[in-house]
């Protein structure tokens, strides 16, 4: 026997041999895969399950029940659908056929919300990847406001017409408000019933807001509700992501968090990465509603979604709008992944800390010139050779990262033949312009410079009169959309043959 020990090839315990420990399994694990088990069996004897509860438990979601923490998830929410079914019982129980009737709605656990979704047409990051939109031309429709010839002329209010279109405007009630499918019954809504729901709506909406903002909202996890962490765990749990550390920020229309990489079907994901989610719950996009539904890349298909499906409609455009970035080495983040109204890109920072806004970036006198140059590079690229106007450019969406301006935050940048495009890039212009100024770069063209600098138009500067400047820029815009109307296509084009800029000529050609 070696007493020593030095021959023998693992090290003895001093204790005598120790039998090898049985790999450790905790209670909780043991019981999350019987229940993982049991969900699966119970799953496959009942294939009529009722539409949510199937949602939750189809086939590939079953393989994600080794995390206790998203098990414990699935099974509340599951939980909190039957506790709303059965209060829809008891409520239709009560009220019989009475003619009034009193509602239950407001001890529902489910967010209506997040009730109701379905995962079709889902969007999936595969399939968006290239932008489709690019050659498509906007619809063209008569603007004269009446179609037809002699006896057969249809005015724009015609009652059929205009019921129709109430119908179809219904559509944009708040997202909790069903309207059911009006369309496809061919509903025609006068204009009297129209106001009245639409009142009614203005008024549950307020009623809907004020009862789910303190559940919603109270720490920084919670900053999203349950259906995303769902996701987001779900994420981890397919290596995604390696781990979620923390929100960066909560704004009124994302919160964005940090988390580490982990793999993507084989391929490494960097490792560091933001999660950005678009609110899903918040009635401010409709606000921005502007910024997509005349956007004729998105347009056709903003029209027939739910308000649900927009959501992940800003993410979808996010996401668009950052691979023409790239392609046009604009500095900002990568898309790693879009998983419904949840964007996963590239960290712009380091060790968990993220770049400083422009805004909180202490440069100096050299390095903020330096900015401003490469700003103006930035913006002149982003429109000549993207084809977009940011749309909400300031020190705000603007990182400072490794001597170099990055730029965030392109959910709601448009084309500049948008119909507010050139109006939405004279105010990023005035927002660079009175920054840098602000920040002693006396190298900082004036806004109206900046304006014809980036655009290559040629809108005359004058008196420098904004009022004057914004004449000209909407009159462009009117001009441009007529064209567009009339031949779908641009009246002033992104840049000319030779890269001058385009004279600003009368729309000679009609
Ligand atoms: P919002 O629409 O809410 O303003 P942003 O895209 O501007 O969303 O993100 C909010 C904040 O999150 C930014 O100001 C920035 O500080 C941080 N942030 C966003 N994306 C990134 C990123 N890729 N890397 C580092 N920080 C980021
Ligand atoms: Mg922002």
């Amino acid at each position: 026997m070696d007493q020593t020990g030095i021959t023998t090839e693992t090290p003895k315990s001093p204790w005598g041999s120790v039998a090898p420990a049985a790999p450790s399994c905790s209670l909780a694990e043991v019981m999350s895969e019987q229940l993982a088990r049991q969900l699966d069996e119970e799953n496959n004897s009942f294939p009529a399950l009722s539409e949510t509860g199937s949602e939750l438990l189809t086939a590939d979601e079953a393989a994600d029940t080794t995390s206790d923490l998203m098990l414990a998830q699935m099974l509340q929410m599951q939980f909190d659908r039957e506790f709303d079914d059965q209060l829809r019982r008891e409520e239709k129980k009560f009220n019989g056929d009475s003619k009034v009737s009193i509602s239950f709605e407001n001890y529902r656990k489910v967010h209506p919300y997040e009730d109701s979704d379905s995962s079709e047409d889902e969007v999936d990051w595969q399939d968006t990847r290239d932008d489709p939109y690019r050659a498509e031309k906007p619809q063209t429709t008569p603007r004269k406001g009446f179609t037809g010839k002699g006896k057969n002329i249809t005015t724009k209010h015609d009652e059929v017409t205009c019921g129709r279109k109430n119908t179809a405007r219904m559509d944009n009630f708040a997202p909790e408000v069903h309207v059911g499918d009006g369309l496809g019954m061919d509903l025609k809504l006068s204009n009297q019933v129209f106001n009245s729901l639409k009142q009614h709506c203005y008024s549950e909406q307020r009623r809907s807001a004020r009862l789910h903002e303190k559940k919603e909202h109270s720490t920084a996890e919670q900053a999203v509700d349950p259906r995303t962490r769902l996701l987001m765990y779900k994420m981890v749990n397919a290596g995604v992501l390696e781990n979620i550390n923390g929100c960066i920020s909560t704004g009124k229309e994302s919160v964005v968090f940090h988390a580490d990489g982990g793999s993507l079907e084989e391929q490494p994901v960097p490792d560091e990465v933001v999660l950005k989610v678009f609110k899903t719950t918040l009635n401010e996009f409709k606000n921005r509603d502007r910024y997509i539904k005349d956007d004729y890349r998105f347009k056709d298909r903003f029209s027939k979604l739910n308000p649900r499906k927009i959501i992940r409609l800003w993410a979808e455009k996010e996401m668009h709008n950052l691979a023409r970035m790239k392609k046009a080495e604009i500095p900002c983040p990568e898309v790693v992944l879009l998983k419904k109204h949840i964007l996963v890109l590239s960290f712009i920072g380091k060790d968990q800390v993220p770049a400083p806004k422009l805004k909180d970036a202490m440069l100096g006198s050299e390095d903020m010139k330096d900015a401003y140059y490469q700003v103006l590079q930035m913006m002149q690229k982003l429109y000549q050779e993207c084809n977009l106007v940011h749309a909400d450019l300031s020190e705000y969406n603007i990182l400072w990262h490794e001597g170099k301006v990055w730029l965030i935050d392109v959910s709601q940048s448009v084309e500049p033949t948008h119909p507010h495009g050139l109006e939405f890039l004279f105010r990023d212009c005035r927002n660079v312009a009175t920054f840098f100024q602000k920040r002693g770069v006396s190298e900082a063209l004036s806004v109206y410079e900046l304006f014809n600098t980036v655009s290559g138009l040629n809108v005359p500067v004058g008196a420098e009169d904004e009022a004057e400047f914004m004449a000209e820029i909407v009159a462009l815009e009117k001009r441009n959309e007529d064209h567009v109307q009339r031949r779908g296509k641009k009246t002033f084009p992104v840049a000319t043959e030779d890269g001058g800029p385009p004279p600003l000529k009368p729309d000679t050609d009609d």
